[in-house]
């Protein structure tokens, strides 16, 4: 298709891939043989286009920051994926997947998940559909997520704790996999970012680009013009920015951005800025890079953001960084919550401190007066109350 989409081989240059035992083997071939086959269809795209319009609520806006482009001399628009239902762009992905796990004639689903965001769009759209679903989380990412563990218990979701060894994201993610295993046949895993084997990745972010051709009908109606100069998002595995970029990865004239966390500083050993202190390896199926020792073990990563605390990036954006399509930016602790509460203040937007990280840019690069900078606000802030409380600075 291009160079920066997935090749048929499942690679974005020599990033991706699958990287699964050979028992998960039948699993994956099943969904990578059947999923463009089924997602082209007229049926399956009236489907999840009613649902992303009647459920969702979707086109988003794309609101144009006055206050925001006066004080940073530039013409800033948000694409706002924080009005979706339930808070962020991951039930665009979810609703998909149901979607297509229907058709491949599956009863039951299975997620994994760290802060519980997606695990509460993964049982939102089971209850939509209602369809069995289990949740893997981290004995110690319950007792920290209290709140969406009693949302997705609400949503009829039963919530399984990972009691292995960090009892985090990582020991959930086995868990689930193990799951999948041992029901092959009845159960659908899905996965909520573009990570994880081949065809993972390029499935979500087909359904998150939704968000990129809204954009572009959305300049053409108010700029005149289809493309904006900048696309700004930030990037925990990557799905709302590969969503934001898609259908301008191949047209150079538009510059896409991706921020990081640099939790507490990229020396300070609390980070997940992967791009800067990762290198190649394999995590959850793929190769990409990753935070790692010396000898390999993956670094348990930090960030103030509960959904940007991965220690990798999908292999899209490994690929987008290594051949220098996309610029990086860390966003440190600091600069997020700073950029967050301007935002707060000035234009009416409490922002999921993720999306903050990606207005952060704004502090670390200048843009040209006459210049369409697009953010992708991928979340609502209402999440992070407690944490915008605990703060304290506004
Ligand atoms: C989960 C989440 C992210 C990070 O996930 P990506 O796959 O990188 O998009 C970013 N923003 C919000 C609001 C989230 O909930």
């Amino acid at each position: 298709m291009s160079k920066y989409h997935v090749n048929e081989k499942g690679y974005y240059g020599q990033f991706g891939g699958a990287y699964i035992p050979e028992m998960l083997h039948p699993n994956v071939e099943e969904l990578r043989i059947n999923y463009l086959k089924i997602i082209n269809t007229e049926a399956f795209k009236r489907d999840f286009d009613h649902l992303l319009k009647t459920y969702v609520g979707r086109p988003t806006p794309l609101y144009f920051a006055s206050r925001l482009s006066e004080k940073y001399a530039t013409k800033i628009y948000l694409k706002r994926e924080d009005l979706c239902h339930t808070g962020a762009h991951k039930v665009n992905n979810t609703i998909g997947q149901i979607l297509l796990a229907k058709r491949l004639g599956k009863s039951k689903i299975i997620a994994e998940t760290g802060a519980g965001q997606h695990g509460v769009a993964t049982a939102t759209v089971c209850a939509l559909m209602g369809m069995e679903c289990i949740v893997y989380m981290g004995e110690i990412d319950m007792a920290r997520q209290k709140p969406n563990v009693e949302r997705m218990k609400i949503l009829g979701a039963q919530v399984i704790p990972a009691t292995s060894g960090s009892k985090t994201l990582k020991d959930a993610t086995n868990e689930a996999m193990r799951h999948w295993i041992n029901n092959p046949n009845d159960t659908h895993y899905i996965i909520g970012s573009v990570v994880g084997p081949h065809p993972y990745p390029d499935m979500v972010a087909r359904f998150q680009s939704v968000i990129s051709a809204e954009m572009q009908n959305q300049l053409q109606e108010v700029e005149g013009r289809n493309t904006p100069d900048h696309v700004i998002a930030c990037v925990g595995g990557g799905s709302n920015a590969a969503g934001a970029f898609y259908h301008f990865l191949n047209d150079e004239e538009v510059n896409l951005i991706a921020a990081e966390a640099a939790g507490k500083g990229l020396n300070s050993g609390k980070s997940a800025a992967t791009t800067s202190l990762g290198k190649t390896g394999v995590l959850h199926g793929s190769k990409t890079i990753l935070m790692q020792t010396e000898d390999g073990q993956v670094v348990e990563p930090y960030s103030i953001s509960a959904g940007l605390d991965y220690p990798g990036i999908g292999p899209i954006h490994a690929h987008l960084f290594d051949a220098g399509r996309a610029e990086f930016y860390s966003i440190t602790d600091e600069e997020a919550m700073t950029a967050g509460v301007e935002l707060s203040k000035m234009e009416g937007i409490i922002p999921a401190i993720e999306s903050a990280h990606a207005l952060a840019v704004f502090g670390n690069r200048r843009f040209e007066k006459d210049e369409i900078v697009v953010v992708n606000l991928s979340g609502r802030g209402d999440k992070d109350l407690e944490t915008y409380i605990k703060w304290g600075k506004y």
